[in-house]
């Protein structure tokens, strides 16, 4: 009897001792593992992330991380949105290159995209980091530590080591900054995905990174943005001498991927407003708008999202009526 219950309770033990060495391991692994470096120009690479939200298993990674190397220099744009991702996105440049990361350039206000500036920092303190006025003015005001704060609540506190390191360079529209032979072309919008959006042409390459002004099998959130705004600067975008878009979220391709996030937004928006003309109630649009949008049901987040799109929608079009 006694033996059999001591043989259980060295079991219990051992399976306990195996869980605790496997989430020691997880926390361990490199945060990029299993999303590899991808070369897509002459000079560009990029790590398409998970398109899940922050979460505990790709502690805060769910972004693109892009890099060009340049003949002394490298450029990194939107490292990602921890210093843990940040740090793990220098490694896979030094797996490349030992240039010095010298320049920084962030797509928007929302964390995801830019709380592991704070490595490139650590790395090199001269680098600069630009983006948008508007994003280092809602940032600096507030918005840096809802994220701050967002990222340690959804990944259960793997982002704890990440402190908001806000750009300081702020660019103009149409801004092309040379770094030895690669020139970086700054587009910067009014109110799109949100007020704070700059998209990079990285010129030689014909490359554009949007930020989240275009979404790749992956449903977007509008609520900082306009319908209205986000379909014109991809149409805007439409007309860049570029062969290579690399969306915010989601696998990069050439200029379909714009034209293909165009149609997912003027579906939702133009189904909601015949619905509202013909004088249907919010709750009764969302099938409505579900029904036309067969071809983009399978996008990740995609059930969790439409209702807020269709209520944001609805929110713009009263507004842009009267
Ligand atoms: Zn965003």
């Amino acid at each position: 009897m006694k033996k059999t219950y001591y043989s259980k309770l060295g079991a219990i033990l051992i399976s306990f001792l195996i869980i605790l060495s496997a989430s020691a391991k997880d926390q361990s692994t490199d945060i990029l593992s299993g999303y590899e470096t991808k070369k897509i120009a002459e000079h560009t690479w990029f790590i398409p992330g998970p398109l899940e939200g922050p979460n505990p298993k790709n502690r805060g990674f769910m972004n693109n991380p892009a890099f060009v190397i340049t003949e002394k220099s490298v450029i990194v744009l939107d490292p990602g949105g921890t210093v843990e991702t940040g740090r793990a996105v220098l490694k896979r440049i030094r797996q490349q290159t030992k240039n010095p990361i010298t320049h920084v350039f962030n797509t928007h206000v929302h964390g995801d995209h830019w709380l592991g500036n704070q490595a490139f920092v650590e790395a090199n303190k001269d680098v600069k980091i630009y983006a948008h006025p508007k994003m280092i003015e809602l940032a600096t005001d507030g918005e840096a530590q809802v994220w701050i704060d967002m990222m340690m609540d959804r990944t259960k506190g793997a982002s704890k080591e990440t402190i908001a390191t806000i750009p300081t360079e702020a660019l103009k529209d149409q801004q092309e900054i040379k770094i030895d032979n690669i020139t970086i072309k700054a587009h910067l919008n009014e109110k799109a995905h949100t007020l704070t959006d700059a998209m990079y042409e990285i010129v030689e390459d014909k490359v554009l990174i949007t930020g989240d002004n275009a979404f790749n099998n992956r449903a977007p959130r509008l609520d900082d943005g306009s319908y209205i705004g986000n379909m014109a600067v991809l149409d805007k975008a439409l007309k860049l001498p570029i062969e290579i878009v690399i969306p915010g979220h989601g696998p990069a391709r050439g200029k379909e991927v714009l034209e293909n996030f165009k149609e997912f937004l003027s579906l939702v928006y133009n189904t909601t407003k015949k619905q509202m003309e013909n004088d249907l109630e919010a709750h009764e649009i969302k099938p409505k708008v579900i029904e036309v949008m067969g071809k983009f049901k399978d996008w990740t987040n995609y059930e969790g999202a439409i209702g807020k799109l269709v209520s944001v929608a609805a929110l713009e079009i009263e507004e842009n009526d009267f």
